[in-house]
């Protein structure tokens, strides 16, 4: 995508609701006809950012007339979001989307579109023109805002519908949302990427840095505080670089700022934050801000120099071990998490010795470890020297044991400790718990209620493993 963004007018909004409503029109003769409401199925790929978008998709499909449906079986309407990161997600899509097929011979009728990442770069969007042509639509990363224009044109007209502008990047308020939790809440402050990181497919398919305006994200979240939500994520690839397209001096801190003068019992989360642009100001609005949770997601990808050099990741070890120590200085509680990549092209055994050395110093709370995966077009991928897949595995299994020591040593540091919780469902691994998560982010299962979702409670911990903490309910 070029460097080109479009704000899309409060009119061009309309008309899209025009087009839901003649798409509602549809599912009204739908219900008359069936003796219910069609159902849709949207189903999420990939980063917070896609599950945001999802949430768009999801609430389009609601005011067109959809309900919404966990099961693909039962849809009328199917939308795969999808996610081209690594490849492993990318196969996992096209393998779902394959056994789509079936759904549809059984159901002519079916919708069924593609979005997202994967769809947004060329060669993905070919592959589905041309080896899933039960696919009825697909449309890139920039035309979620179109959705209900495509699906009732898709309706129309018989023909398949690709639904693809490489030449911008767009900015839209205003379009209706389905969000999955009554009380935690993603907030997209941002879209794109301008960093170009030599391994990463994102620059390619989400365009150039965006902001949204501050004041349709204050009201925003005003608005979700008086309905009762608890916790909002502000989301961008690059949260830093927050308002530096926007011809106002405001920055990403003084966004938070604003946002924590906002009424209400709530915390405030975001991610990610890029090493060489988290700044001094930033950490010290969180030192001060009580609503900010004390938990920095600090992605340093990899512990050598030259490593990091090749990646075009812009900072050296020294340099962010000594921007961790300062968030440790000014927040001797902060809880750190952070991505690493093992395996990057020419990196040796020696190197990657450097990425558990920086596991080793921080302590970080969790990290997400990746296996490098090459992404076709961008730089690192045509490098000399690809780690064999072994080598690969064997650093990847390393950098486990290392760090599940260490989260393992520090959950068991809450042991005896009374700490504040979100309480957010059924424990997804034990049928008889609820669980929660802390300002840092890390996992507690307790014995409770439905009563209890989405409050806070205070929770004395009983003991802890390394994948979560088990404690009592205190208040
Ligand atoms: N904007 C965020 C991350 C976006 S992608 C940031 O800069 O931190 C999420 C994570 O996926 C990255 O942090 C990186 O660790 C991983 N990743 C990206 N491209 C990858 C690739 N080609 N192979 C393996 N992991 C990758
Ligand atoms: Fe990808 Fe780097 Fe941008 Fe993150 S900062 S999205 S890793 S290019």
């Amino acid at each position: 995508m070029e460097n080109r963004t479009v704000n899309i007018t409060p009119e061009q909004i309309g008309q899209q609701y025009t087009f839901m409503m003649s798409v509602r029109a549809k599912t009204d003769s739908f219900s008359e006809e069936n003796g219910r409401r069609p159902k849709a199925h949207v189903l999420t790929f990939g980063c917070q950012q896609n599950e945001a978008d999802s949430e768009y998709i999801a609430g389009m499909a609601f005011k067109m007339g959809y309900e919404l449906a966990d099961n693909p079986e039962e849809a009328e309407l199917i939308v795969v979001n999808t996610c081209a990161v690594r490849e492993h997600a990318e196969l996992k899509a096209l393998s779902i989307t394959g056994q789509f097929k079936h759904l549809k011979k059984k159901k002519p009728d079916l919708k069924i579109g593609i979005c997202g990442c994967m769809v947004t770069q060329e060669h993905r969007k070919d592959d589905v023109k041309n080896k899933y042509p039960y696919v009825d639509f697909l449309f890139g990363t920039n035309m979620l805002w179109r959705f209900p224009e495509i699906l009732l044109e898709s309706f129309s007209r018989k023909k398949r519908l690709f639904y693809f502008d490489h030449e911008s990047a767009n900015i839209w308020e205003g379009l209706p949302v389905a969000r999955e939790s009554g009380f935690k809440a993603w907030i997209s402050v941002m879209y794109g990427c301008n960093n170009f990181c030599s391994y990463c497919v994102v620059p390619y398919v989400r365009g150039r840095e965006r902001s949204r305006q501050p004041e349709a994200i204050i009201e925003q979240i005003r608005e979700l505080s008086k309905q009762g939500y608890k916790e909002f994520t502000l989301l961008g690839q690059n949260v830093n670089s927050y308002g530096k397209d926007l011809s106002i001096d405001y920055d990403f801190s003084d966004l938070l700022t604003d946002i924590c003068k906002i009424e209400g019992d709530f915390w405030v989360r975001f991610m990610t934050s890029h090493p060489k642009d988290a700044s001094e100001k930033l950490i010290d609005t969180m030192a001060r801000e009580e609503k900010i949770v004390k938990h920095l997601h600090l992605p340093f990808q990899a512990g050598n120099d030259r490593v990091l050099k090749l990646m075009n990741r812009k900072y050296d070890s020294k340099g962010y071990f000594e921007l961790v120590s300062y968030a440790k200085e000014k927040m001797p509680n902060v809880g750190l998490t952070s991505d690493v990549i093992v395996g990057f092209p020419t990196e040796t055994d020696e190197e990657f010795e450097d990425t558990l050395e920086m596991l080793r110093k921080v302590e970080f709370d969790s990290v997400y470890s990746f296996i490098y995966s090459p992404r076709k077009d961008t730089p690192a991928a045509s490098m000399e020297g690809q780690v064999p897949d072994e080598a690969k595995k064997r650093r990847f299994a390393k950098l486990l044991e290392v760090q599940n020591g260490i989260t393992k040593d520090l959950n068991s540091e809450y042991v005896g400790k009374t700490i504040k919780i979100l309480i957010e469902g059924k424990s997804k691994t034990d049928d008889n718990k609820y669980t929660g998560r802390n300002d840092k982010n890390r996992l507690v299962h307790i014995d409770g209620d439905e009563s209890l979702v989405g409050k806070f409670c205070n929770v004395k911990i009983d003991r802890a493993d390394t994948f979560a903490m088990y404690g009592t309910v205190i208040e």
